[in-house]
C-alpha cells in the first residue's frame, strides 16, 4: 500500500476500543490519528480518561497517550484527521444506529463491532475468510445513505466465530441440523474477576440476547447477495444454549451437526485442513496462515493452549466424532477479544483497504 490510511477510534476508551489501540499500534497499513469518547471524557487526555481502568496487559500505545479524546458529537472534528473510524460503544441500540449512520453520511467509513446494523440489509456482517463477497452491498448501500465514500461494514457476535468457520466448508454437504452449546469467557461482557468477583468458581446459564445472536447471524453469514442486498440462508437449523464461564479470555463451542449428504469423517478434515479465504490468499496483516487449526488429542482445544493461536485470530477445533442422535459432533474454540471482537473488525478494514473501499 501507499501511505497509511489514518483511523480514529469511537469508543476508545472502553474494553474493545483499547484492544483496537494495542492491535492498530504499529500496523502496516493504519495509523491511529483519533481517539473517541463520549462528552463525559471528551477534553482529556487519552491516559487521564483510562486512569483505573486500562484492561489490556501491554502499556498504552505512545502514539496515543497524549492524544485528546474527540467528543464522538463532532463529527467534522473527526472528519479533518481520519480517513475512516472503527467503532465500538456502549449505547443503547437505536442512538448506535444513528451515531453510525452520521459518521457514515459524512463520508467517514465505520467498522463496527456494535450489533446495531447487524441485521440492516445492505450492510456487510462479515467474517472475511467466509463472506467478503458480501463486500458488494456497500455500492447500494452508499446509493441509500446518499454517499460516494462513507458506509458501515459491520463483525458478527463473538459466539459464532467458535462454530461458524467449521461449520462453512461443510455447507455443500446439505448442513441442515446444528445444536451448539458456547462457553463464554468473562471479557465478552467487557469484565474480568477483579470487576466480576461473583464469576470466580461460578457458572451463570444465562447471557442477554446472546442465544437469539448466535442462532440466526450465521444464516447471515451464509446469506446470498440479490439485489444489492444480503437475504439470509434458509433450510439450516441452528438451536443454542450460551452460558458465561469463569474463564478470562475464549469461548469454547460444544457443537452437533447433521446433514442430507453426511460426509465421511476424513472428508471433513480435510474441508477444515483447506479452508483457505481471501484474508490468507492476500496475506492480510492480521489473518492467521492457517484458519482452521484441528487438535488430535483428546482433551483439546484448550483455552489456555489453543486461544493465542496466530495472535488470537486462529480458530482450533479437535474431537470430531460420530454422535448418536446428529451425525457428528465437535468441539471448536476461538478468542472473543481479538478473533470475536477488535481483531476481527482490523481483519475486516485490512480487506476493504486492500480492495479499495477506504480509499
Ligand atoms: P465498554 O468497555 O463499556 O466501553 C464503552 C465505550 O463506549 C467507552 O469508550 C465509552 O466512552 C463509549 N461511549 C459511551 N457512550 C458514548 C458516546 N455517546 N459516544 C462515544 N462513545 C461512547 O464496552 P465494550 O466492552 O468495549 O463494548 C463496546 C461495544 O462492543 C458494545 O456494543 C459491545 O456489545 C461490543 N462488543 C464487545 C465485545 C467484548 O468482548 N467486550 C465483543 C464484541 C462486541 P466513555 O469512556 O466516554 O464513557
Amino acid at each position: 500500500m501507499r501511505e497509511k490510511l489514518k483511523c480514529a477510534v469511537i469508543g476508545a476508551t472502553g474494553m474493545v476500543g483499547q484492544r483496537f489501540l494495542t492491535l492498530l499500534e504499529n500496523h502496516p497499513y493504519f495509523q491511529v490519528t483519533g481517539v473517541v469518547a463520549s462528552p463525559r471524557t471528551a477534553g482529556k487526555t487519552y491516559e487521564e480518561a483510562v486512569s483505573g481502568r486500562w484492561k489490556m496487559a501491554v502499556p498504552i500505545p505512545e502514539e496515543v497517550r497524549k492524544m485528546v479524546i474527540i467528543n464522538s458529537e463532532n463529527i467534522d472534528e473527526v472528519k479533518a484527521i481520519a480517513d475512516f473510524v472503527f467503532c465500538a460503544v456502549d449505547l443503547p441500540k437505536d442512538e448506535t444506529r444513528a451515531l453510525e449512520e452520521a459518521y457514515a453520511k459524512a463520508e467517514l467509513p465505520v467498522i463496527s463491532n456494535n450489533s446495531a446494523h447487524r441485521w440492516t440489509s445492505d450492510v456487510p456482517m462479515v467474517i472475511p475468510e467466509i463472506n467478503d463477497n458480501h463486500l458488494e452491498v456497500i455500492e447500494s448501500q452508499r446509493k441509500r445513505l446518499g454517499t460516494t465514500k462513507g458506509f458501515i461494514a459491520v463483525k458478527p457476535n463473538c459466539s459464532i466465530q467458535s462454530y461458524v468457520p467449521m461449520l462453512t466448508p461443510l455447507l455443500k454437504y446439505g448442513l441442515k441440523k446444528v445444536l451448539v452449546t458456547t462457553y463464554q469467557a468473562i471479557s465478552g461482557a467487557g469484565k474480568n474477576f477483579e470487576t466480576w468477583p461473583e464469576m470466580v468458581d461460578n457458572i451463570i446459564p444465562y447471557i442477554g440476547g446472546e442465544e437469539e445472536k448466535s442462532e440466526t447471524e450465521p444464516l447471515k453469514i451464509w446469506g446470498e447477495v440479490r439485489s444489492g442486498t444480503i437475504v439470509p440462508a434458509k433450510d439450516i437449523v441452528i438451536t443454542t444454549q450460551c452460558i458465561r464461564v469463569p474463564v478470562t479470555d475464549g469461548h469454547t463451542a460444544a457443537v452437533f451437526m447433521s446433514f442430507e449428504n453426511t460426509p465421511p469423517r476424513e472428508t471433513i478434515l480435510e474441508e477444515w485442513a483447506g479452508f483457505r479465504g481471501v484474508p490468507q490468499i492476500l496475506e492480510l496483516p492480521s489473518a492467521p496462515k492457517q484458519f482452521i487449526t484441528y487438535c488430535e488429542e483428546d482433551n483439546r482445544p484448550q483455552i489456555k493452549l489453543e486461544r493465542n493461536l496466530y495472535n488470537g485470530m486462529g480458530i482450533s477445533a479437535g474431537r470430531l466424532r460420530p454422535d448418536t442422535l446428529f451425525d457428528y459432533k465437535f468441539v471448536g474454540m476461538s478468542h472473543n477479544t481479538l478473533r470475536g471482537a477488535a481483531g476481527g473488525a482490523v481483519l475486516i478494514a485490512e480487506l476493504l483497504a486492500r480492495q479499495g473501499y477506504l480509499d
